[in-house]
């Protein structure tokens, strides 16, 4: 819940000067340097999206942003992005937007940004400056002629036009990402002979005559953004020079700030997920800020104040630009300025609720604050009606449960019978590349004793210790235990549960089979090949895993860069029964980098397997029907869970009422996003 905005002598902002410094653009002024950037929630495109977006703005208003920029805004039919698109019509609706963020705070700007998705729009109407059909879709796009380029740049300027009208500051134009800008930029989706191609003079005129065009028409004091390409992880994608040539170009003609993006949708190096180390990309950001004189936006895994401050002090940028830390603390910046950073809600890089649920066409959210977008209807108003609440089981849904509820004002007492909170984030936060479930704990902890919880650990609660307890309600929140398939052999001495092995209790042998490859499967199959410290904990470690040259910015930085990925020094084979390749049911924009990381480290894996039992002489099963024996030394099972609700049922039994919630509900495809997500509904309303 926001509140008011920063004041100059909050005592954090000394600790973050450069965070905190404002930043003059002439004819405007920045409060502080950071951005909330932008990203999609899907309420662009409801029918009440004014309120919805003036709610989810003024939120993170209220927690002390500089500025904001819009998820992207289509020009026209062509150029949109499903129902995104800035009309004559639409004017009065953003203002609704753009009046409740000024109204919060006159000094914060919000700026739309102008999306022309060109090839990957996924209309039959799509355009391109070539017919090149995008890796990822399987639609060829209408190649522009003339008229066509005419056209386009007409409807960019009008919607940054109209964009003026709805009240924004300015506007930020995509020239990245693999959308029609960028297409324009990169030969090999630009291979026209005209004036709008050819050398890299006519390929950047299209991108560079649709700023000169926005400047003309809206004026000198108006903000216009563009986003270059700096760095986009493309085979022959743009080469330092011309990303240089491009940015002092976009200069030239009128652009107030440039903000930096790295890779193209369709490129195979990942650069949001948790798998990249922090701040992985703001030396390229640093690189390009000495060619240019107007300020640089840098970006990607900045999720916690000392990151952005360290990224601005060593003069990689001007401003950062947060999108998703903004979806899980609103407050982040104000609780930089209060020192309160051991309150932050830090984003992991899961993309689990927000990318994910975009690309599922799903309202966005957050793993880890399911009020992002939501912000009109999932409150946490304060009781009028304390109550005594016992939660049992302090894993992601006990804590989101406890510490929400004891917010509003309620007595809770968290009873657990490990010795530390957590649950199955103890056993995520051992994976590598899922360190930031760190932040996550931390963040609980601080969270129980800010808001009272009483936290009982090492105390397993029993059904009459809780009737015992005169509680007026109780929350079951014991989690899940593993399934262990019922197959002749299941309890030799090789077969093992991945709990075990990720809490370092039993050590695998040197060849591995892994029964089930859902999250966890994989997540056991990176913890036992891993070689050495994490990539995601390392920039050089990662350059190399990936294939990325930061230092001599190859095209694209990758360009002819072999990723160097160690081979596991244990032979791993994942299993599932379904037919196919496994790794489909992993989330839609990390999980392609999860299985080919695994797939270069030589795990194999193997979709259609009957298991048939296991003995002295491995794991025996049926593939395609024949039969196979993996002589290996460990059976790993990751065969899912089942809901543990023991305590429950002893208490109906007794009649006492209780609450399920997550995976003692239900354990079917249970994850913290699910258990998160049902704690937080149940505490807004007990
Ligand atoms: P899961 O995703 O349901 O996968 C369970 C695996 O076990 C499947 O591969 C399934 O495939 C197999 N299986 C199920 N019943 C079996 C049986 N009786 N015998 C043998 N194999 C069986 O469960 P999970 O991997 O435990 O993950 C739990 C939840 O956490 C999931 O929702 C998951 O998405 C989430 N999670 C997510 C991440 C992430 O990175 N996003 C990481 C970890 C966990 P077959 O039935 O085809 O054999
Ligand atoms: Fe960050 Fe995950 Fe929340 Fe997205 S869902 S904002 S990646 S924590």
């Amino acid at each position: 819940m926001g509140t008011k905005s920063t004041h100059a002598t909050a005592p954090g902002e000394a600790r973050y000067p450069h965070l905190f410094a404002p930043l003059d653009l002439g004819f405007t002024r920045l409060k502080n340097r950071v951005i909330m950037g932008s990203m999609h929630s899907g309420l662009e495109a409801l029918p009440d999206m004014a309120p919805r977006l003036a709610a989810y703005f003024v939120e993170r208003v209220n927690g002390g942003v500089g500025m904001i920029i819009t998820g992207g805004i289509a020009p026209n039919k062509e150029g949109g992005h499903g129902a995104y698109m800035m009309h004559e019509a639409d004017v009065a609706r953003h203002r609704i937007v753009t009046d409740a963020v000024h109204n919060a705070d006159p000094d914060v700007k919000i700026c739309m940004q102008i999306l022309h998705a060109g090839s990957l729009a996924g209309g039959a109407d799509a355009v391109a400056p070539s017919p090149i059909r995008p890796r990822i879709l399987p639609i060829v796009p209408i190649e522009l002629d003339e008229a066509g380029i005419e056209k386009q740049l007409a409807d960019f300027t009008r919607a940054a036009v109209l964009a003026q009208q709805a009240g924004y500051d300015g506007v930020e134009v995509i020239g990245s990402a693999g959308y029609l800008l960028a297409t324009f930029l990169v030969a090999r989706t630009n291979q026209r002979t005209d004036r709008w191609g050819g050398d890299f003079e006519g390929r950047m005129r299209f991108p560079v005559e649709v700023v000169r065009r926005i400047r003309a028409a809206v004026g000198p004091d108006f903000i216009l953004i563009f986003r270059v390409p700096a760095m986009d992880m493309l085979e022959g994608g743009l080469s330092q020079d011309e990303v240089i040539r491009l940015s002092q170009a976009i200069e030239s003609v009128g652009a107030t700030i440039i903000s930096t993006h790295f890779s193209w949708h369709e490129a195979q190096v990942p650069t949001i997920a948790t798998m990249v180390p922090r701040a992985a990309f703001t030396g390229v950001t640093g690189q390009l800020r000495r060619h240019v004189k107007i300020p640089l936006i840098t970006s990607n895994r900045i999720n916690m104040p000392q990151v952005a401050e360290d990224v601005l002090a060593r003069g990689d940028a001007d401003l950062v630009s947060l999108a998703r830390p903004m979806l899980a603390d609103p407050d982040f910046v104000l609780k930089a300025a209060q020192s309160r950073e051991a309150e932050i809600n830090t984003c992991i890089a899961c993309n689990q609720a927000c990318l994910d649920h975009g690309f599922e066409g799903k309202l966005a959210s957050c793993l880890v604050n399911p009020r992002a977008a939501h912000e009109l209807d999932l409150r946490y108003i304060p009781t009028t009606a304390a109550k005594r609440i016992a939660v049992v089981g302090a894993g992601p849904a006990g804590l989101a449960f406890a510490c929400i509820a004891a917010g509003r004002g309620h007595h809770v007492t968290l009873f657990e019978a490990g010795s530390e909170i957590g649950g199955q984030f103890n056993l995520a936060k051992r994976i590598p590349g899922k360190e930031e479930f760190h932040e996550t704990l931390r963040y609980f902890k601080t969270q129980v004793a800010r808001t009272s919880v009483e936290l009982r650990l090492s105390t397993r609660a029993s059904a009459p210790l809780l009737a015992a307890g005169d509680f007026d309600e109780i929350v079951i929140a014991t989690g899940v235990e593993p399934r262990k398939p019922q197959i002749p052999g299941i309890n030799h001495p090789k077969v093992v549960i991945y709990s075990d092995i990720l809490l370092g209790r039993r050590t695998p042998g040197r060849k591995v089979a892994i029964m089930g490859a859902g999250g966890v499967g994989f997540d056991t199959a990176q913890f036992i090949t891993q070689r050495g410290p994490s990539a995601s904990t390392d920039i050089h470690l990662f350059a190399r895993e990936w294939g990325i040259d930061f230092k001599h910015h190859p095209r694209g930085g990758v360009t002819g860069i072999v990723p160097q990925v160690d081979h596991a020094d244990r032979e791993v084979w994942l299993l599932q029964r379904k037919p196919g390749s496994p790794g489909k049911a992993l989330g839609r924009t990390t999980g392609w980098a999860h299985k080919l990381t695994l797939q270069r480290r030589g795990v194999h894996m193997w979709g259609g397997v009957d298991y048939r039992h296991v003995d002295d002489q491995g794991l025996h099963l049926l593939v395609d029907g024949e039969a196979r024996v993996l002589d290996v030394d460990t059976v790993i099972v990751c065969a899912g869970q089942e809901p543990e609700r023991t305590l429950h049922d002893e208490l109906a039994q007794q009649g006492i009422a209780s609450h399920l919630l997550g995976g003692a509900r239900d354990a079917a495809k249970l994850d913290a996003k699910r258990a998160i997500n049902e704690a937080a509904h149940l505490a807004a309303i007990i």
